[in-house]
């Protein structure tokens, strides 16, 4: 707190981590003789950088990014890469902070890292995109590479961002290399890539719902918060997996739409034409827009899968989605529940599944990429989404494990936390002080 005292977000996800580990470090004196915690806490590197570019009309415009390679203890940096007007140092460090347990759980040998920059690509033309991209890897690739940092998407970089990354940094370095993933297939990226954080989520969820209450999404309603990448996909898994998915969202608002979301009429929107939200209820008859979008915490529902962003779900949302019935929260989004939000899920024994276990498919799949890549090969869709199914309810299965190894059974998140944090402490401590 005296070092970051102005990065609020970092220090949120560092207290909920550090909150479940006194039992750990009480039974493994070796991890506080070794300073473990003082340095899982600082980053091994962190740049911060200008990012100059052009508008259509010829006016400058300057940005700024980031990248902070938190912790390579058991892999390569790892961890997407961020354009939103709110990104700031404390925001990408929260994720990159987060990122070291999440690349953990899945078991892959991925360090933890994350990036980013305060580019609004909203409204921008392609073109501008492009300069913008060209103009950040420029400076970027001095940092990263195959065996160092391995970015990826996340929150306004998807598949057109991340081919004007590759370019530029194939151009700098006269080199063709997995150093990103999220790539396009035409050149090098993974099959179900796209759909992994998504579907990975709800493989958790379901793994979870059957071991802890001998349930499952058939005939449950869900709602999702979000209509981007992982949105998407959350809405189209559980909607294969039997339930009914109501809601929708972006920044404006949210839709309701109580006959079950029409996903093709969301992609048609969101992927096709870079839309909003609020035309779903244009073209389905019966949806309602609302233009609040925290607003869809109020649609009562058994499941609620956030999926858009950090601390969307407060303690009055969170109060209104238990008094309505709402039983299940897995999280797809990074941290979108606030610690008051989690005291709520808590004393109503809603079965809460944490970001960085329930969301880790999308990282998990982007290891899968690097493999391929390694490879000089491609497995097929069905191949790695076998393998995400398999690594999802391992998660599961090892924060489940570490809950009541530490006589906290059923508690998702201090599980998680701890099976995460074993693997790159013991890593830590092995390599000695550095
Ligand atoms: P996208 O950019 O594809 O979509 C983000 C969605 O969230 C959009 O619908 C966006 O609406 C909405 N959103 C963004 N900011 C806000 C806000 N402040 N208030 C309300 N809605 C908002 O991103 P992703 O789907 O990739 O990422 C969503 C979340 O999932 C993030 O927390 C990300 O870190 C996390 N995540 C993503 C992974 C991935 O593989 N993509 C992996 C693991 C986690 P609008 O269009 O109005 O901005």
């Amino acid at each position: 707190v005296q070092r970051d005292p102005d990065q609020p977000e970092f220090l949120q996800a560092v207290r909920e981590v550090f909150d479940s580990l006194p039992p750990v470090v009480d039974r493994h004196p070796e991890f506080e003789e070794a300073g473990v915690l003082e340095r899982l806490v600082e980053p091994e590197r962190s740049v911060k950088f200008r990012v100059a570019w052009s508008d259509d009309q010829g006016h400058v415009h300057v940005n700024r990014g980031y990248r902070v390679q938190f912790n390579s203890a058991i892999g390569p940096y790892k961890g997407g890469l961020r354009f939103h007007p709110t990104v700031t140092e404390s925001v990408v460090k929260f994720l990159g902070f987060e990122q070291i347990l999440k690349n953990s759980l899945t078991g892959l040998p991925m360090g933890g890292a994350k990036g980013g920059s305060d580019f609004d690509p909203k409204g921008r033309t392609d073109a501008e995109v492009m300069r913008f991209c060209q103009s950040f890897m420029t400076e970027l690739q001095r940092h990263i590479g195959q065996f160092t940092d391995v970015p990826a998407g996340d929150i306004n970089v998807g598949a057109r961002e991340i081919g004007y990354l590759f370019g530029q940094y194939k151009r700098l370095r006269d080199e063709f290399s997995g150093v990103l993933t999220g790539k396009d297939m035409t050149f090098g990226g993974s099959l179900a890539r796209t759909e992994a954080t998504g579907y990975g989520l709800c493989y958790y969820t379901a793994e979870a719902l059957k071991t802890l209450r001998g349930d499952s999404f058939e005939g449950k309603t869900v709602a999702v918060s979000g209509s981007g990448n992982v949105a998407i996909f959350a809405i189209e898994k559980a909607g294969q997996l039997g339930a009914k998915v109501v809601t929708a969202s972006d920044s404006d608002g949210y839709v309701y739409d109580a006959e079950g979301i029409k996903l093709d009429v969301v992609k048609d929107i969101k992927l096709n034409h870079r839309g909003r939200i609020r035309e779903y209820a244009d073209r389905v008859p019966g949806a309602v827009y609302r233009p609040d979008c925290s607003g869809v915490w109020t649609v009562p529902c058994d499941i609620a899968l956030p999926c858009a962003t950090q601390n969307e779900i407060d303690a009055k949302s969170a109060r209104t989605l238990v008094d309505q019935g709402c039983t299940v929260v897995c999280e797809g989004a990074n941290m979108p529940s606030t610690p008051e939000a989690i005291e709520i899920y808590e004393s109503a024994g809603v079965l809460y599944g944490p970001a960085k276990a329930a969301n880790a498919g999308g990282v998990a799949v982007s290891g899968l990429e690097m493999s391929q890549n390694s490879q000089r090969l491609e497995w097929t869709f069905d191949q790695v989404d076998q393998r995400l199914k398999e690594i999802m309810v391992g998660i599961f299965n090892k924060s489940y494990l570490a809950s009541q190894e530490y006589d906290r059974p059923g508690d998702l998140m201090a599980g998680a936390n701890i099976a995460g944090f074993m693997k790159v402490g013991q890593a830590m401590v092995a390599q000695g002080l550095l």
